[in-house]
């Protein structure tokens, strides 16, 4: 299946952010979008990029009814000599492909996903911004389509991909967040969707995100929806605690989602030679650990700031500090580490990196 392109009229182009350090996350996007429909019967079909507009649906389209939206969330880096890379697409496109199976959506097919990723991107190449941490972001998206009213699996479907421009995460250095422990509200229960990229995650977690908030809070610690007694994952970011000289982060159990950037911390670090244990982790583990001494570090991991310290825990009426509020040694060289191999700075020994244009050589001498 051939991707059309039908490029935007010059006139008609966005003018490009001047100010990198203004760009933020999710605000801006680029000038072209791609989409493809699905029927059943009839599979994918029109595989197109064309100018960004916006979507016509019908107002019984499914989607708005039932939720059926599932996403992605990837970046393209520009290296050296204008050089792009992507950072480990197959695992975004594997893990769409398990979140549409859970949702009873069809998957897309991983070839057209991955020519699409790197058409658009290409073809928006000059929207990638320059500065150091500054990166292009990735939303794949899909959602039922179908005009009906009554809960089934949808038989039409479209997915597309936006891209635009993101700031860098940490400008002015590490920001250590101050972490609220919900003990109320919960994410995900054994048996749901926890473990799927699909929308009716995020809905659900925003009331206790809010009081999180209100209270002066980045971010919610999400516990285990039986018990509500073991750490799951911090907003939507996975959780890892450095526990005397073990890195430990929950286990894939079906209620966390399987971060591309979990899974690349616990292999650098293993490779580091730092001893990454998954196993479930209780909340009064991690506060008898920061009470005699032995919690180091904590920090969320996920693609929009690779690696983000947590400075502060509130759990049960009292504020417990992690590293002195600072970010600790392990976070920061694993974010460095990690940002490095992202933009081809440095040897990729995983082979994550996927180039899809060559940069120009610097002429010596
Ligand atoms: C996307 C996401 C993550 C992080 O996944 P990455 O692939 O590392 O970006 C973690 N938890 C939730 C709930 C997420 O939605």
């Amino acid at each position: 299946m051939e991707i059309k392109i039908k490029k935007a009229s010059l006139k008609k182009r966005k003018a490009k952010p001047t100010d990198e350090s203004q760009l933020g996350f999710g605000k801006i996007f680029t000038d072209h979008f791609f989409n493809i429909k699905y029927k059943e019967g009839r599979g994918w079909y029109d595989p197109i990029i064309e100018p960004y507009r916006p979507l016509e649906l019908d107002p019984t389209a499914m989607c708005l009814h039932y939720g059926q939206e599932i996403f992605e969330g990837l970046k393209a880096y520009r290296g050296e000599g204008g050089a792009i890379f992507l950072f480990r697409p197959e695992e975004n496109i594997k893990r769409m492909a398990a979140s549409a199976e859970r949702m009873c959506m069809p998957p897309m097919d991983a070839e057209i996903f991955l020519e699409a990723l790197k058409k658009l991107v290409i073809l928006e190449k000059d929207w990638i911004p320059h500065g150091a941490g500054t990166s292009l972001y990735i939303r794949p998206t899909m959602i039922a389509t179908e005009p009906a009213l009554g809960v089934h699996p949808a038989s039409e479907y479209l997915f597309f991909i936006v891209v635009g421009p993101v700031g860098a995460y940490y400008p002015q250095g590490f920001s250590p967040t101050k972490i609220f422990v919900s003990e109320e509200y919960v994410r995900a229960t054994r048996g749901g969707t926890g473990n799927v990229k699909a929308a009716i995650n995020y809905a659900s977690s925003l009331f206790a995100s809010r009081i999180a908030t209100n209270k002066g809070y980045t971010q919610v610690l999400w516990l285990d929806a039986i018990e509500h007694k073991y750490v799951e994952e911090v907003g939507t970011s996975n959780i890892f605690f450095f526990i005397g000289d073990e890195l430990i982060t929950p286990p894939l159990a079906g209620t966390i989602l399987p971060g591309v950037t979990r899974d690349s911390v616990i292999k650098l670090a293993g490779y580091l030679g730092t001893t990454v244990v998954e196993r479930p982790i209780s909340i009064q583990e991690v506060i008898s650990a920061s009470e005699n001494g032995a919690l180091k570090e904590a920090f969320a991991s996920g693609t929009a700031a690779i690696v983000s310290p947590v400075g502060q825990l509130y759990f049960h009426n009292k504020e417990y500090l992690i590293n002195g509020g600072k970010t600790g040694p392990l976070a920061e060289k694993l974010y460095n580490e990690i940002l490095q191999i992202q933009y081809g700075m440095k040897k990729d020994p995983f082979g994550w990196r996927v180039k899809i244009r060559n940069g120009k050589k610097a002429k010596k001498g």
